[in-house]
């Protein structure tokens, strides 16, 4: 049976990159077999309406090809246009002179650049030296070509005043009036992340509510619904619901450089994995899609909210969390446990 829209995201080449709050986890690069794009897209065809489908889901264009890249995913989609976003490589933008060109002339208006400090910080937040040095660059360049930055800065206790430092930094560039120069708005936004992949490995530095700097409060990302860790072990101690991930219109699927297939849910650890494309039947990841039926998402379903923040929670911390990413934080944390006890047994 034909069902909904799918989203098709697969890790062809990789990522430049190895970002210390990376949700998706660190994979090591490896470009797949010529004719991975189109066997995958061969292999959903006949179960979805329209297939948009994207050849990265880590870097965007990081492969030298990238125009007839572009228009490769253009073809293999099925029904479907797949959407830029605003999204793009620095790590390119820096390199190939031709790159800013292609962005304009697909669309992109605006792309998002991520910070973690001044340079130091953000050179090993990145994983390389002459990340921050980069981010400034692609600043300038977007600028010169006409699409507009936008600077995203992820805060914890380590580093929330180099973020202050940042936004200052920011109006130093007279960033607000060079964007409206050519016709739009300049956003500079500081949020944590969620606590997925590498970035779980930062709980112990997660922001506390109470340590935002002030200047932050008016940048940072849905602060009105931000909680501390504390109020929502109180408002969930006694939840009998299960943890629901979030529904969408479009189902999202990555595909690793394995062939391995996940949702778009939290982070790509095995727990996640729906099964492999190479080697598990097509109709039964089908029906895995179908019947939600990975190990991570059967766990999700034996155990209450309720008993998660009992088990896992910290009623005493202020780290900032919104709702969903600390329900996510609890039920991986106790996937964990779980694996643990079963290495151990
Ligand atoms: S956050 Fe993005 S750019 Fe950074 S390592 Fe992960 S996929 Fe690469």
């Amino acid at each position: 049976m034909k069902r909904k829209s799918l989203l098709l995201a697969v890790d062809l080449y990789g990522c430049p990159n190895r970002c210390l709050h990376c949700w998706l986890g660190h994979m090591p690069n490896r470009v797949m077999e010529a004719d991975a794009d189109r066997w995958i897209v061969d292999q959903f065809r006949p179960y979805f309406d329209s297939i948009s489908f994207f050849s990265w889901l880590r870097e965007p264009d990081f492969c030298p090809d990238y125009r007839e890249r572009w228009e490769r995913d253009k073809r293999l989609s099925v029904n479907a246009v797949p959407p830029r976003f605003e999204l793009a490589s620095f790590w390119r933008l820096v390199r190939d002179p031709d790159y800013a060109q292609f962005l304009k002339d697909v669309g992109v208006g605006c792309v998002q650049l991520s910070f973690f400090g001044m340079e130091t910080t953000t050179d090993r937040y990145i994983g390389r030296r002459g990340g921050f040095r980069e981010l400034l660059r692609a600043t300038e360049l977007l600028l010169e070509n006409g699409i507009r930055p936008r600077w995203q800065a992820f805060v914890n206790e380590e580093n929330k005043e180099e973020i202050v430092s940042l936004l200052e930094f920011s109006e130093e560039l007279a960033l607000k009036r060079r964007c409206e120069a050519i016709g739009g708005a300049f956003r500079f936004f500081v949020h944590a992340g969620s606590c997925d992949g590498e970035n779980r490995k930062l709980y112990p530095i997660r922001i506390q509510k109470d340590h935002i700097p002030a200047p932050l409060i008016p940048y940072y990302l849905n602060y009105p619904s931000l909680k501390t860790e504390a109020e929502l072990c109180e408002a969930w101690r006694e939840h009998e619901d299960h943890v629901e991930l979030s529904q969408q219109d479009t189902l999202v699927l990555f595909v690793d450089n394995h062939y391995d297939l996940f949702f778009n849910y939290t982070h790509m650890r095995p727990e996640w994995r729906i099964g492999n494309l190479k080697t598990d039947p097509i109709e039964e990841l089908i029906r895995r899609i179908e019947a939600k039926d990975t190990p991570a998402l059967r766990s999700a379903g034996e155990i209450s909210l309720g008993e998660l923040v009992r088990r896992y929670g910290a009623p005493d911390s202020r780290r900032a969390f919104e709702a969903e990413d600390y329900q996510n934080y609890l039920l991986n944390t106790h996937l964990e446990r779980q694996t643990q006890r079963r290495s151990e047994t």
